[in-house]
């Protein structure tokens, strides 16, 4: 068996680990001279940094049992805090250390900016949605769910809303109910260290995608970056790149959903699946980094804000170390995309001034606009599964057939996947 991968960002990666810890032979293609694709290292003004914040949950169980694999260790390399959301005047829940789902609840209980009619209507979406073990009969907008459980005002505003943006990069109007539902299974209802935050303390290249590559490579197999395959086809020996003479028994195809058409283009028999991909919406998400003198700092790692542009501001301080850096996001469209990348800096700077008053100028600051960031996670959307209507072809990424929304988990899980279905083919 000798596997070829296309694609070098969280789910290829993944696939490769798999298959290089099982001994066999892999070969990863990359287009970038970097590995990660939506979650890698840049570099800003002489600093490493990320394309763009991300934040991962202590439910990423697949995520971390391959950085462990790889050597990435998480109790290092990730800041690991209690569920907590901060809408600093207005809401505030931090979940205790109790099991679950207890912690849960008193969270709830002890929420500030809840009325007790909230509380209790908080508790009761909770046990009816425990008690139909987080299944609805029909898929329909988050928004719905959350009328039909009388989850209303600061409920939905602080709470709800923004935990469905944030997770599934989709506006509660638009978002899959179930696809919610599902994180909130394993997030809220699993062990209680399931819903922690786990905070990226080095730039998402050492998360994983670097030390996967070297893990590859240790086992003897490729990561081959700057190059990109642009042509793939089956021939009677096996499959073949443009990138190279090579033959491979399997190939992987780990590139982004709206990067896999040119390259399925040639197989009759995936009509199909390009179709169902090209029937994807994206939704963007924005990292605007505005670095300040060193002095500045956030009261936590994470705050939450309304009514502006920016919906999360993350303290680099805090968290890497970059002292005076923070990271504005804002998740989805919305009318900041219409307005240059120099204004919604200014205008985010001045969100935050109006938060810490006195606050100086930057001293720079960049708007990085990944305008793919995810698929949009609408009620009902049909996603491919990882094995092919071609033999020994699969598809691996954050898009194909789960019950998660675009994430670092459903990459990883969706990478392990196809590894699995190359070695049962193979031994079959
Ligand atoms: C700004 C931002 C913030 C996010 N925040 C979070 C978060 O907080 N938590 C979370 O869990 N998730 C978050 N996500 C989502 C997460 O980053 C993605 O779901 C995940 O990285 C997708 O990984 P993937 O391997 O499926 O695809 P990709 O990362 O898109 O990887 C595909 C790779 O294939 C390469 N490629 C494409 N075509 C070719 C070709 N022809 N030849 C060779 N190589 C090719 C690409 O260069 C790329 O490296 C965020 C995403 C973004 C953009």
């Amino acid at each position: 068996m000798n596997v070829a991968i296309i694609g070098a960002g969280w789910a290829g990666m993944a696939a490769a680990v798999a298959l290089a810890q099982a001994k066999i032979r892999v070969t990863v293609f990359e287009a970038a001279r970097h590995p990660g694709g939506r979650a890698r290292s840049v570099e800003i003004e002489g600093i490493e940094i990320d394309n763009g914040q991300h934040l991962m949950i202590g439910a990423y169980r697949e995520t971390l049992r391959l950085m462990r694999t790889v050597g990435a260790d998480p109790d290092r390399l990730l800041a690991r805090q209690p569920l907590a959301i901060e809408y600093p005047g207005k809401f505030s829940l931090r979940a205790p250390r109790l099991p679950a789902p207890l912690h849960l609840a008193a969270a709830l209980l002890t929420a500030g900016g809840l009325t007790f009619g909230e509380r209790m209507a908080a508790m009761r979406f909770m046990t009816a949605m425990r008690r139909n073990a987080y299944r609805i009969a029909a898929d329909m907008p988050v928004a719905e769910l959350l009328v039909r459980h009388r989850q209303t005002g600061a409920l939905a505003r602080y709470l709800w809303e923004p935990l469905c943006v944030s997770a599934l990069n989709t506006p509660a109007a638009s978002a899959s109910a179930q696809v919610f539902l599902n994180l909130f299974r394993d997030a809220l209802d699993g062990a209680r260290a399931n819903s922690d935050f786990l905070f990226p303390r080095v730039a998402l290249g050492k998360l994983f995608p670097e030390p996967a590559a070297d893990f590859v490579r240790a086992n003897g197999g490729s990561v081959r970056l700057g190059t990109p395959v642009r042509t793939l086809d089956k021939t009677a020996e096996g499959f073949v790149l443009d990138a190279g003479p090579e033959r491979y028994s399997h190939a992987i195809l780990a590139a982004g959903p709206h990067q896999i058409d040119a390259l399925l283009e040639r197989f009759a028999a995936l009509a199909p699946t390009r179709q169902s991909v090209a029937a994807l919406a994206y939704e963007p998400i924005y990292t605007c980094y505005l670095q300040y003198p060193q002095e500045v700092s956030m009261p936590q790692p994470m705050t939450g804000f309304d009514g502006g542009n920016v919906q999360w501001i993350f303290d680099r301080g805090r968290l890497n170390g970059i002292a005076g850096l923070l990271a504005a996001v804002i998740s989805a469209r919305g009318a900041h995309q219409l307005v240059s990348q120099n204004d919604l800096a200014s205008a985010i700077h001045r969100e935050l001034a109006a938060f810490l008053p006195g606050l100086p100028a930057p001293l720079w600051s960049r708007v990085i606009a990944e305008k793919r960031a995810t698929f949009s996670c609408r009620p009902g959307i049909a996603r491919p599964a990882n094995r092919t209507a071609v033999d020994r072809l699969y598809l691996a990424g954050d898009y194909t057939a789960s019950d998660y929304p675009s994430t670092l988990e459903s990459a990883v899980r969706s990478g392990v996947l196809a590894a699995k279905l190359v070695l049962e083919q193979g031994l079959a």
